[in-house]
């Protein structure tokens, strides 16, 4: 099961400020010039405890920080009953895609939605806030599970295109109740279009589903080529399938066309 604490305090507020450099230039520069080593270090871990707290000190007695500090707190109630009302139905979501049953126990320290972040800082913590979670919660509920996500898989393209299917697509278009869902990051469309013929078989869908998404993802292979992986696809699980793909996804001999618009 996924469970996420929510969490805002001044100190990691800053903290990510600072990690993110979320802030005014001018302001940046003269934090840099004043603190460049606490700088460098919060922009490599947000948590250091290897900086000079001064630095966090001068940053929450800018005017723009607290205002920072009073959308943080708005957007962390906002989020956080949002998660309460949806853990259930979303947890069941989890449990149905990647065929097993996870434990993940995540922070999430909320920031303000106009620092458009998302992040995850590793040990089970990422940064959340966004814009576009004001106008639609479910912005915010796909994200978090994707940023909670990358704590489960290691780190590559791979299972990042595979979160992307996980949360920003299928999670998304659930919660939306949608035939679309988010766009994925730029540097993941190569691997999508990769492993999009398996994702596919892994979710079982029919040929004639497959053929319908064709035309929303704009990616076209020739379904019939890959059916003999249907049945032993459509029934591993997450971890077996990111296995499969690490094994045979630059081995499988594409004779067929790719095209994205
Ligand atoms: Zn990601």
């Amino acid at each position: 099961m996924l469970d996420i604490k929510f969490q805002i305090d001044k100190d990691s507020l800053a903290r990510i400020v600072i990690s993110t450099s979320r802030m005014p230039t001018e302001y940046a520069d003269c934090l840099w010039d004043k603190y460049r080593s606490s700088y460098q270090q919060l922009q490599r871990d947000a948590f250091s405890n290897k900086i000079d707290n001064e630095i966090l000190k001068e940053l929450q007695s800018q005017a723009f920080f607290e205002k920072y500090y009073i959308e943080a707190k708005d957007n962390l109630k906002r989020v956080e009953s949002a998660w309460k009302e949806n853990k259930d139905k979303i947890n069941k979501f989890l449990k149905d895609i990647l065929r097993k049953e996870i434990s993940l126990k995540m922070t999430a320290y909320i920031c303000s939605p106009n620092m458009k972040m998302g992040k995850n800082i590793k040990n089970n913590c990422f940064i959340w806030g966004h814009m576009d979670g004001l106008d639609n919660e479910n912005y915010d509920l796909v994200y978090m599970v994707h940023e909670s996500l990358h704590s489960y898989f290691e780190w590559n393209n791979l299972t990042h295109a595979i979160i992307e299917n996980i949360t920003d697509v299928e999670l998304a278009k659930y919660l939306n109740n949608s035939k679309s869902g988010y766009v994925y990051h730029d540097f993941t469309q190569d691997m999508h279009v990769r492993i999009y013929p398996f994702w596919n078989l892994y979710l079982n869908k029919p040929v004639e589903d497959i053929k319908e998404d064709m035309k929303i993802t704009h990616i076209k292979y020739d379904v019939k080529k890959f059916e003999r992986y249907r049945s032993a696809l459509s029934t591993m699980n997450i971890d077996a399938f990111v296995e499969f793909l690490k094994n045979n996804v630059d081995n499988v001999k594409y004779d067929v066309m790719y095209k994205i618009k």
